[in-house]
């Protein structure tokens, strides 16, 4: 299965990817991970994402589509992945239904975890990332409701997407996720 997870920052996109891909027996693939990864260990791509990622803005499409493509055309990834942090615009979507076109594979399910803000906030203040500082945040959620919110109505329209409630504990939510997988593969 081809997955993407959609949510705004804290929504806990990250905990259920990962215990997602163990379920599913395929990899999560983190944009985000990737990017602090390159980060601290300061290779060509942590130079380059840095300063957009300790402000709160989305680093350059040109840099991230390139990762993601090379990713998915990895030998895991054959039979499925889940998007956790990507697309995150109407132009790195395009990008990804491109690449999936090219390898005559396309996405199966949207899965987007609605949260209250409050329960956000939260979990963010909870954290100690370098982008989770108080004006960070903030532009972090501009940047969600300008940029981001945008592919929901696009998923949408393709009717691929999947409203799951984010609220509550995360083996709760999990549930959630498995029983909106398990109606998508009777659906097919
Ligand atoms: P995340 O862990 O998904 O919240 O991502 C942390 C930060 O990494 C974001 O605030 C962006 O600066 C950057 N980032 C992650 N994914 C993307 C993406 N698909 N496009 C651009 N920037 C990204």
């Amino acid at each position: 299965m081809r997955i993407i997870l959609l949510g705004p920052p804290g929504a806990g996109k990250g905990t259920q990817a990962a215990k997602l891909a163990r379920y599913l027996k395929i990899p999560a693939v983190s944009t985000g991970d990737i990017l602090r990864e390159a980060i601290n260990n300061s290779t060509e791509l942590g130079k380059k994402a840095l300063k957009f990622v300790k402000s709160g803005g989305l680093v350059p499409d040109e840099i991230i589509n390139e990762v993601v493509k090379e990713r998915v055309q990895h030998t895991d990834c054959a039979d499925g992945f889940i998007l956790d942090g990507f697309p995150r615009n109407l132009a790195q979507s395009s990008f990804l239904e491109q690449i999936l076109k090219e390898q005559e594979s396309k996405l199966d399910v949207v899965l987007y975890l609605k949260t209250f803000q409050g329960e956000i906030t939260s979990r963010l203040k909870k954290r100690k990332r370098l982008d989770d500082k108080a004006d960070t945040i903030r532009r972090r959620f501009e940047v969600y409701e300008a940029q981001t919110k945008p592919l929901l109505e696009h998923y949408t329209k393709q009717r691929i997407i999947k409203n799951v409630d984010g609220n509550g504990t995360v083996d709760e939510v999990f549930e959630r996720l498995k029983a909106a997988l398990s109606n998508e593969q009777e659906i097919k």
